[in-house]
């Protein structure tokens, strides 16, 4: 297990030698005292990535690309124990990081390792006699600051367009989950990036997350986190007018019409809202389902969630596992309590699990609430395994609920008539809408938001674009200018 901080290539101390526990949240156990990146680690930390960024925005694309597939292949071959690492860090069950967590990082590297040398400019028919053409430019050296809910993956997102664009890194971790960065980091160094290129940087918000913010040195930084810490670093990155590129909250709406495939529906929806303990900002936090057919979707639903295996997330049969933190776990509590005080009827869940051997991990049971969309718990995210269910009567009024909340980011509807499926997923308030499904993801689809959901996309031509500026090449081949000032 690495430990240490990966500036300029090497695996190093914090300067002041200080450390963050990282516990375990099925146990509280203590996995390891990682080093804690102060303001002058970061500071180091940029100061290597800016001395790597000339060569390797020089660099051809096509090597670039090369070292990118070779962290994929790493990756793939590093899967087990990286899929177990991030399991006990996170708590996600084993089935999930290895089916899903690792195989998506390897993928998005091996996307990106891909595109670095599909990415191109272009050339634009401007006045005759003139070549102009459009570079793209990579941006320097770009902070990076993440979550902790899908550590490993975003390590990919992040990291992969940005390389792939001939940029170079620093990546802050979340305090709570860095063990798979630093895992990533020693792969780098394995696969033969040049020193300084990436550089991971595990510490807190206040302090590391702050100074990348604040950092002369960052061109853009690019957050994956809360609306409130994201509008925040918007306000911060003002001051050096870095670029800023937002993923934050969201409230899923999942809209189930009364012609949808009931099964399907139950089984997307307790994905979309179970998988990752409801961790996700895409999760279909709330269920829009049609009053005509509410009474039996609730019912299958409700039965299928209270047969959710809840358990250690190293076991394999393991279907759902602790939330992250104690903190985190007090808190999606604390959203039970303002549910009952708001009037809500809670269907199944909405505490921890009975079985004792649980009893010392941040468990919480899976919760579908009844209650009025107006509440609090409806329009807030709780991040947790915790859905809020409201009825409607007609497509308008399931568009009113699901628009009514300030996020947008992902959102979901189950009908079988076309017309109706393309009409609403034109109307949802959202930057990415599944139908017939939920929760769908993949390294060539724009991911992000609208309104306090962020701005900017992750993945795809998007992303690469988010990490160059086009500069534009005037080249007189053989125009004939008249002069501008006849005398001279
Ligand atoms: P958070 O905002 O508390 O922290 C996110 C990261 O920001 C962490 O690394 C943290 O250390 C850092 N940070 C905290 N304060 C900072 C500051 N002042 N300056 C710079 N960095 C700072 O969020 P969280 O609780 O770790 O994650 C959950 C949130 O992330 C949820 O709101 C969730 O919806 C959101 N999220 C969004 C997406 C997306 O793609 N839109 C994906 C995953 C999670």
């Amino acid at each position: 297990m690495q430990t240490k901080l990966f500036i300029g290539g090497e695996f190093v101390d914090a300067l002041d030698g200080d450390t963050i526990d990282v516990i375990d949240p099925h146990d509280g156990s203590l996995i390891a005292a990682v080093a804690q990146a102060k303001e002058a680690d970061v500071d180091r930390a940029v100061q290597a990535a800016a001395q790597a960024a000339p060569a390797w925005a020089r660099m051809a694309a096509a090597d670039r690309g090369r070292l990118l597939l070779r962290l994929a292949d790493a990756i793939e071959a590093e899967a087990e124990s990286l899929a177990l690492l991030e399991t006990r860090d996170t708590g996600h069950p084993i089935r999930d990081t290895r089916n899903l967590d690792v195989p998506r990082t390897a993928a998005t590297f091996r996307y990106f390792g891909g595109m670095a040398d599909k990415f191109q400019g272009s050339v634009v028919p401007v006045e005759a006699g003139f070549l102009d053409y459009v570079l793209p430019t990579p941006l320097g050296v770009v902070g990076q600051i993440v979550p902790w809910n899908f550590p490993v993956m975003f390590c990919s997102w992040k990291m992969g367009p940005a390389l792939a664009a001939g940029n170079t890194v620093v990546l802050k971790p979340a305090e709570l989950t860095p063990m798979s960065a630093l895992r990533i980091g020693e792969l780098i160094a394995e696969v033969g990036f040049p020193a300084g290129v990436v550089n991971i940087v595990p510490g807190y918000g206040a302090t590391a997350g702050q100074r990348i913010v604040d950092h002369p040195g960052i061109a853009k930084v690019s957050f994956t986190g809360s609306t409130a810490v994201g509008m925040s670093v918007a306000r911060g990155a003002a001051a050096t007018l870095k670029q800023v590129h937002l993923e934050l909250g969201g409230k899923g709406a999942n809209i189930v019409f009364e012609d949808a495939n009931l099964a399907a529906a139950v089984g997307g929806t307790a994905f979309g809202i179970f998988h990752n303990q409801g961790q996700a900002c895409i999760a279909a936090s709330r269920l829009i389902v049609h009053e005509a057919i509410a009474e039996e979707f609730l019912a299958r639903f409700t039965a299928l969630a209270a047969s959710i295996r809840v358990g250690d997330p190293k076991d394999a049969s393991t279907e759902m596992g602790p939330l992250t933190s104690t903190m985190h776990r007090d808190r999606v509590l604390s959203y039970v309590e303002v549910a009952r005080a708001e009037g809500g009827e809670v269907l199944v869940g909405g505490g921890p699990p009975s079985d004792p051997a649980l009893a010392g991990g941040c468990y919480v049971e899976p919760t579908v609430v009844r209650i009025d969309p107006s509440t609090r718990v409806a329009c807030e995210e709780v991040f947790g395994p915790f859905m809020t269910v409201h009825t409607f009567r007609t497509d308008e009024e399931a568009l009113q609920i699901a628009n009514s909340v300030e996020y947008g980011l992902g959102g979901g509807l189950w009908t079988s008539n076309l017309s109706r499926a393309h009409r609403v997923a034109r109307d949802l308030h959202a930057g990415m809408v599944w139908i017939n499904s939920y929760k769908r993801v993949n390294p060539g689809s724009p991911f992000g938001g609208i309104g306090r959901s962020g701005y900017g996309r992750e993945m795809g031509f998007e992303a690469m674009r988010e990490y160059t500026e086009s500069k534009a090449v005037w080249v007189n081949v053989d125009a004939q200018i008249p002069p501008f000032y006849p005398r001279g």
